[in-house]
């Protein structure tokens, strides 16, 4: 199996960058964004920045900037405009289970918390041991967001062939708690009948509740004609009873961040399958919120409860949203790899 999994990863191949390694946000001044690849290797069949279509995953080739520290330090040192946060990564996946990639992402965190930078640090890879202990020493600046949705071998590797298994990510998340590090998770992509029902959510708001999760960011699949093929293999392998084009008919354009223009699911679907989200997520002791950003014809979340800790929402409200992840994420209130 495992030697099944390491020959489906892209070859890294070095390259040197052209443009700045800075990407500024369009969420927040000061935020931008740094990648160490130019595409992603999870291969998650949603994400438009993945680098394989289905089928052809071990082929791929994955440009890597081996020396994205030393751009990051020398752009810091002659930014002009006010840099305050760097999330890593917006277009990628700064952990995935190639070591040069993480090594290098473990260099920038560093170079970022040691400039007194705050650092998001948005995944579905895993954290090595040595990464949790230098973002436990800075826990005011970091944050962090754990994209997962179900505790589902299957459906996970269906959906994100490449990315860490759940129980591998949930051991995280116990381990990001238990370090004291501001994190929330990502539950994206929500897909009804597949991902937002009561029987794939309930076992994952409990194990979640139970290895010390507090706060969920809930947003439901996006439609980008880029993943639109994949997506339809999937949903068939899944046997879901519609195909991504039925689901997303009747629903509205819109705009997100730097994936572009979308296809949304129709208003009501969301507002109802989020509200029951929430709800579920109320029963562990979770806080269950959502993005405007993803969801401009929903009402606002309503004001979070008094926390203890810093929060990703509290601290920077907008501040993930201006980027596509899932891709992988985008933020909260108003929305990690
Ligand atoms: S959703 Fe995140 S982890 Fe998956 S391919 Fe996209 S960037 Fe990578």
């Amino acid at each position: 199996m495992l030697a099944e999994t390491q020959s489906r990863w892209p070859k890294l191949v070095p390259v040197g960058r052209r443009g700045s390694v800075l990407r500024p946000s369009s969420a927040a001044p000061g935020v931008f964004g740094v990648d160490l690849t130019a595409g992603c290797a999870h291969s998650c069949v949603y994400c438009p920045v993945s680098i394989s279509s289905r089928g052809d995953a071990g082929n791929e080739r994955l440009p890597f900037d081996p020396y994205t520290t030393e751009a990051l330090a020398a752009a810091l040192d002659s930014a002009v405009a006010d840099v305050r946060t760097i999330v890593l990564s917006p277009q990628t996946d700064p952990l995935p289970p190639l070591g040069p990639v993480r090594a290098e992402s473990a260099r920038v965190a560093q170079l970022v918390l040691e400039r007194g930078l705050d650092l998001v640090i948005l995944t579905r890879g895993r954290f090595s041991r040595r990464l949790i202990q230098l973002l436990s020493a800075y826990p005011q600046q970091v944050r962090v967001g754990v994209g997962l949705f179900s505790l589902s071998k299957p459906l996970v590797r269906e959906l994100e062939p490449l990315a860490a298994s759940p129980y591998g990510r949930i051991r995280d998340i116990r381990r990001l708690a238990e370090a004291g590090i501001p994190f929330e998770v990502r539950l994206e992509p929500l897909i009804p009948g597949l991902t937002d029902t009561r029987a794939n959510l309930v076992p994952l708001f409990r194990k979640l509740s139970e290895v010390g999760a507090t706060r969920v960011v809930a947003h439901y699949l996006f439609l980008n004609p880029k993943v639109q093929a994949g997506l339809t293999e999937a949903f068939a392998g899944l046997r879901c009873k519609q195909t991504p084009a039925e689901m997303f008919a009747d629903g509205p354009k819109a705009t997100v961040g730097t994936i572009g223009l979308v296809r949304n699911l129709p208003r009501e679907v969301r507002r109802e399958g989020l509200a029951r989200v929430m709800s579920w997520g109320a029963e562990f002791g979770l806080e269950v919120t959502t993005g405007a950003a993803q969801n401009p014809d929903l009402p606002r979340n309503p004001a979070p409860a008094a926390q203890t800790g810093p929060s990703l929402r509290r601290r920077s409200p907008t501040v993930i949203s201006g980027y596509p992840t899932p891709p992988p994420s985008a933020p909260t209130a108003a929305a990690i790899s």
